[in-house]
């Protein structure tokens, strides 16, 4: 074969090569064709907006954070009530069960997705029951069933019948030391952790539309595609585990580092750690400092709590999510 020829050839195989290794499916029952624009599936929330069933700072009007979108029943019974079936998006284990109504997601599932090109887990929240045969640690296919949809929450405001929707996420787990970090605050003092590391303020969603809109999805690209809307400096010479459960996301020595340069994404995801130096000037003198704010970003960090009012001291949000991220590198 010549040189031109093989070369022919390889471009050839490289085209053939799906861009995406994951396979998705949509995780109910509702017919995929039917999914192509946002107001075909989302369910809006009392508004009316379609853009409120949406992932982002799209209720009270800019002020709350949905973290996943809000997937509307195709089939109701007689009296209302959604007959939607909720499926699996992608192979996976089972990693959480809430068969009770406790919290603001309902009864709700967490699948674990290892074998994607960095592990996810979904969300499957405000179920009307759960299948029953799941068990914790069990395989699932994409497109198993695991529950009924429904409007389970014990939230502040009920979801009404005409509301019903499968509430679903995909994003990366902040700490294995969540339970700790947990019990160490004050104001929880009264307030159990029923969930454990799938408490939600663990769990740091990403949009799920475009990952839901093609059958094949390299998962990894879909988060380091997320641009980087702040930076921080963290001094610590213990690993926290996020880098070693998602080595794809880190650059340089973790087993030498004195530190490290994390870049945020608007709604909190950690998407990018560079192991510093002992010399580095990003290395903060004490635990860890804001370095680096995008401007154009400002008001959306500000609404969501990852800058404070003033746009360029730490908000609520960054504060909590680089204490729980720090909580195994004490
Ligand atoms: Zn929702």
């Amino acid at each position: 074969m010549s040189l031109r020829s093989s070369l022919a050839f390889l471009s050839l195989c490289l085209t053939a090569l799906p861009l995406g290794a994951t396979d998705v499916v949509w995780p109910t029952t509702m017919d995929r064709d039917s999914t192509r624009l946002p107001q075909d599936y989302l369910q809006p929330t009392v508004s009316g907006k379609t853009e409120s069933g949406s992932f982002g700072m799209v209720r009270e009007d800019g002020k709350r954070f949905h973290e996943g979108i809000d997937i509307r029943p195709a089939k109701t019974n007689a009296d209302g009530e959604a007959l939607d079936l909720v499926l699996a998006a992608m192979d996976g284990q089972v990693a959480y069960l809430n068969p009770n109504v406790n919290g603001p997601y309902g009864r709700y599932v967490v699948l674990h997705h290892g074998g994607a090109e960095i592990p996810v887990y979904t969300l499957y929240a405000h179920l009307a029951k759960l299948e029953p045969s799941l068990r914790i640690a069990q395989p699932v296919r994409r497109g198993t069933v695991i529950g009924l949809m429904g409007r389970t929450s014990a939230g502040a405001s009920p979801i009404t019948k005409d509301r019903s929707h499968l509430h679903f996420e995909v994003g990366l787990m902040l700490s294995t030391g969540f339970n700790l970090w947990y019990a160490a605050q004050a104001e929880n003092r009264q307030s159990a952790n029923h969930h454990g590391l799938y408490n939600g303020q663990n769990l740091i969603g990403m949009d799920p539309s475009p990952i839901l809109a093609q059958p094949k999805v390299d998962l990894l690209a879909a988060v380091r595609s997320q641009p980087t809307a702040l930076t921080v400096g963290l001094r610590t010479s213990k690993t926290p585990d996020f880098v070693a459960r998602y080595p794809a996301l880190v650059r340089g020595d973790a087993a030498r580092a004195a530190g490290w340069y994390v870049e945020f994404s608007w709604q909190g995801m950690p998407l990018r750690w560079t192991a510093l130096d002992a010399k580095s000037p990003q290395l903060p003198a004490g635990r860890w400092r804001l370095l680096e704010v995008d401007q154009r970003r400002r008001t959306l960090l500000i609404q969501r709590k990852m800058l404070g009012a003033d746009g360029r001291t730490p908000g609520e949000l960054l504060t909590q999510n680089l204490e729980i991220l720090l909580s195994t590198a004490r």
